[in-house]
């Protein structure tokens, strides 16, 4: 069985973790106001999906896309 020639310090150990790291995933800027979102969501902050206003002061203010292209459909 191969075995270490030397240990490794504690240094070097540390070195090599410190590219250890969690990503966090699914999370992207929004192009309207700038804060972290959940891609292909609603922004929460300032209600625009995909540059189009969705949501404003609390009221709806046009389908979701998916909803108006399933009804363009029929
Ligand atoms: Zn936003």
């Amino acid at each position: 069985m191969a075995v270490p020639k030397r240990r490794i310090s504690k240094t070097r150990k540390r070195l090599r973790r410190t590219h250890f790291k969690l990503a966090v995933s699914g999370l992207v800027t929004c192009s309207q106001c700038g804060a972290m979102i959940r891609s292909h969501h609603v922004c929460p902050q300032c209600g625009y999906y995909g540059g189009k206003p969705v949501f404003l002061d609390g009221k709806l203010v046009k389908e979701e896309p998916k909803k108006a292209a399933r009804k363009k459909k029929k």
